[in-house]
């Protein structure tokens, strides 16, 4: 029974120093003056199949959803109804009607439901 076997090992891939954790190679990597790392050297895991990563690259479809985000100019239109009205009523209840105020985020929020 090894408790070893279980932890993982992680190993430098230029200098081979193994480790049980994972992080940049104290050898191989390269620090400046104040300590920050500008050529760090990853360890990388034993007997551990590298996955490739997918990599999520924008596709059209998302650039195009990601625009359709963009508020319609009717929506523009309601929304600076909607902060007129919200700060008309500030105004005229004073400091008491901050439950009735409604935040930028919120009017967005509720403009872009219909
Ligand atoms: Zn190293």
């Amino acid at each position: 029974m090894s408790l070893m076997a279980q932890l993982a090992s992680w190993e430098c891939p230029q200098c081979g120093v193994k480790t049980h954790y994972k992080g940049l190679c104290r050898e191989c990597t390269e620090y400046d003056d104040t300590g920050i790392p500008v050529k760090p050297v990853y360890r990388v895991r034993l007997n551990h199949t590298p996955t490739t990563h997918q990599h999520k690259t924008p596709t059209k479809t998302d650039f195009v959803n990601a625009r359709r985000r963009q508020p319609s100019k009717k929506q523009l239109e309601k929304m600076k109804e909607m902060l007129n009205a919200t700060s008309r009523r500030v105004d005229g209840e004073g400091e008491d009607s901050e439950e009735d105020f409604m935040s930028v985020g919120e009017i967005i929020a509720k403009v872009e439901e219909e």
